[in-house]
């Protein structure tokens, strides 16, 4: 698939919720684009004294229900077409949890890893002055991504301070809780969706002992998922990252292959450079061998577009819960849907991080900060709800969850466009 062709085929699953919902065709011809998009240069002084332009995004959606939120990426594959698409998402996820948000997001094309950590700095707050008079606590709020994290909030929040001569807490969330991020946030996104998979799983009558999963990506998602699923007694028979991954029949031992990825960290990189291959005992599997895995459960936690109409025939697992951003695409969907595979889109599935994101902005702005048990419960009543939501949608209408999930999101960008009035009817005529 063409790097063009991410926002297009995000597009279509659009296209597929439209009809199952009653809305204007102003309304509908209005989703299909983003309200601003901006492209940056970012000039960056390297520790040998040299210069390096980099270049980055920031692509505000669609801000009807409240202020746009969404994460900042930093990976070399990072492009307009990544950023709007991921933007997209957003918004419906946003809208899909009740959350009083809009869709966003932003990027820089860059290798973080070849950076070093004063090199990262300054590209971060290079970043942030770039695009500050395009968020704001009340316009568009970042977040982490892949290859970022909350050290880089945090300067990306002092960074936007000191444009503003004030303190911003509420500007960014993600950030380090010693200057105002929330407890809970490093492990919302994993949290968020065990609490999803716990809604489902009894179901289909599927009990955590005798049920096996496979997780690709053993990042801040996958690799606190692959925990949570351990503790509550599920067999994680298989993990992965971007080297490549290790399979053991029996189940691995996730605390302590996470516990050795932590403490082999190198504090000159802020993300982890280690590979999960040297651990345990354990076969070592291709990412491709591990997504074909003849499991109960697959997680793609790593990248978009992983599993696509050249791999959908492949798979042999029963379940499969998105926590990437898009890691199926549209013709695979259709494909894994002939076979009977169920998928639970990433539009619910990952959505703690932005929620827990939610919470963050909402203690910024009060004062008053929630200890990790309130975090945590409100972030679990949030996902159980709009989980049954989506499940009562998909039942009612027989579709799949991932429409029935753009239904329950559209439905409620719907309501509340029309809520604003008819401005735009008058602006027209
Ligand atoms: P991360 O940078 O912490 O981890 C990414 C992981 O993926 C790393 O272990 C990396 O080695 C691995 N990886 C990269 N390429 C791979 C490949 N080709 N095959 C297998 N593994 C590969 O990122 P993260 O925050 O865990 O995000 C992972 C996914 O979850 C992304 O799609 C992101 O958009 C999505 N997500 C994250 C959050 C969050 O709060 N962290 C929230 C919502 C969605």
């Amino acid at each position: 698939m063409s790097e063009d062709s991410l926002f297009d085929d995000a597009s279509r699953r659009l296209e597929k919720a439209l009809k199952y919902v009653s809305l204007s065709e102003d309304t509908k011809e209005r989703l299909k684009y983003p309200k601003a998009t901006l492209i940056v240069s970012i000039p960056v002084r390297m520790d040998d004294g040299s210069l390096r332009v980099f270049q980055g995004y920031r692509v505000r959606y669609d801000d009807t229900r409240g202020p746009t939120k969404g994460g900042i990426r930093y990976h070399p594959n990072v492009s307009i077409d990544e950023v709007k698409s991921l933007a997209f998402w957003m918004t419906f996820k946003c809208a899909v949890l009740s959350l009083p948000f809009g869709g966003a997001k932003g990027g820089i094309t860059v290798n973080p890893k070849e950076l070093s950590r004063m090199e990262l700095e300054r590209l971060s707050r290079g970043y942030i002055d770039a695009i500050a008079d395009f968020i704001g606590p009340d316009v568009d709020i970042p977040a982490p991504d892949v290859y970022t994290n909350p050290m880089i909030m945090g300067w990306m929040m002092d960074e936007y301070s000191i444009i503003r001569r004030q303190l911003s807490p509420a500007v960014i969330t993600g950030k380090p809780v010693s200057i105002g991020g929330s407890l809970g946030r490093n492990t919302a996104t994993a949290m968020g969706a065990f609490f999803a998979i716990e809604t489902i799983m009894p179901k289909f009558e599927c009990i955590p002992e005798k049920t096996t999963v496979a997780v690709q990506g053993f990042g801040n998602a996958g690799s606190v998922l692959a925990e949570l699923l351990c503790q509550g007694g599920y067999k994680v028979v298989a993990v992965s990252d971007s080297q490549g991954g290790i399979y053991s029949a029996q189940g691995l031992d996730i605390p302590s292959i996470r516990q050795y990825k932590e403490s082999n960290k190198q504090m000159q990189a802020v993300y982890c450079q280690d590979t999960v291959c040297n651990i345990v005992e354990h076969q070592v599997l291709t990412n491709e061998e591990l997504l074909a895995l003849d499991v109960d459960i697959l997680i793609p936690a790593a990248l978009e577009n992983q599993i696509t109409e050249k791999n959908a025939t492949d798979i042999r697992a029963k379940f499969i819960f998105e926590v990437a951003n898009g890691p199926i695409n549209s013709a695979a969907d259709k494909v894994l849907e002939e076979r009977g595979i169920y998928v639970f889109p990433d539009i619910l599935i990952n959505a703690g991080g932005v929620t827990v994101s939610y919470f963050e902005w909402v203690q910024n702005r009060s004062g008053l900060y929630w200890s990790l048990n309130e975090v945590n419960q409100k972030l679990k009543e949030k996902m159980v709800v709009e989980t049954e939501k989506i499940w009562q949608i998909s039942q009612e209408l027989s579709i799949s969850m991932r429409t029935a999930a753009y239904v329950h999101g559209l439905n409620r960008l719907g309501e509340a466009i029309n809520a604003k009035g008819t401005r735009d009817f008058y602006v027209k005529n």
